[in-house]
């Protein structure tokens, strides 16, 4: 009690930290599947997807002060200082009244993880892995016409570099402590989504 930090989340943020709440990192390269098992896990389990990406993109959309920034690192594929995505993050958690968060695609740097752990107090239950090849993700990435600036084939080959360098260290963190569950994510949904809902069920329900 009585730290810097708490003092300074409960001033600008509430308490979610005073919550508990689980949270699940989802994990991934671009294009690996995250957003639509996330929809499934919300479906099955109860469970609030909280996409960085999506939140960041939203935040572009309302005027934020923030917005020309973003839109310029997304644009390059770069990561959000860590400050602008967390606050983000900490307000749709604290606005959703839930206390299950899946976050999906954050962190996804060291310092993103760090500092994460150290304003929320929060540390993941366990880190979702989706693990796909590179052309299966390029693949998906240039046919799925969502009309996002990020997804043409110079920012996508950013955003592979930027996953391979800055990101897959964070998962080799969690890996470290045994909290990655690693799913071949080059499978049909389907099929991927069989292996998460036996990661998500409860163990006495596993035995069927
Ligand atoms: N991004 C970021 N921090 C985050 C999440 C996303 O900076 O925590 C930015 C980054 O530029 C990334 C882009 O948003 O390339 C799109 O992220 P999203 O997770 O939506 O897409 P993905 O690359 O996983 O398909
Ligand atoms: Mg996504």
């Amino acid at each position: 009690m009585g730290t810097v930090v708490e003092a300074a989340n409960k001033g600008v943020n509430g308490s979610i930290t005073e919550k508990n709440p689980t949270v699940v990192f989802v994990l991934g390269g671009p294009g690996s599947g995250k957003g639509t098992q996330c929809a499934n896990i919300v479906e099955h389990f109860g469970y609030t997807h909280l996409s960085a990406g999506d939140l960041l993109r939203a935040e572009i959309k309302s005027g934020s002060e923030n917005g020309t920034m973003i839109q310029n690192m997304i644009k390059e594929g770069k990561i959000v200082p860590s400050e602008v995505t967390i606050k983000l993050l900490q307000r749709a958690m604290q606005e959703s009244g839930n206390d299950k968060f899946l976050i999906d695609g954050f962190p996804r740097n060291e310092e993103n993880r760090a500092a994460f752990e150290n304003v929320t107090g929060i540390e993941p239950a366990f880190v979702l892995f989706f693990d796909c090849p590179e052309e299966e993700m390029e693949r998906r990435l240039l046919s799925r016409n969502q009309g996002r600036e990020d997804d043409n084939i110079e920012t996508i080959r950013k955003r592979f570099n930027v996953f391979l360098e800055s990101s897959l260290p964070v998962i080799n963190y969690y890996d470290g402590k045994a909290k990655v569950r690693k799913i071949d994510a080059a499978r049909p949904v389907q099929d991927i989504f069989e292996t998460v809902k036996a990661i998500f069920a409860p163990k006495n329900e596993k035995a069927d």
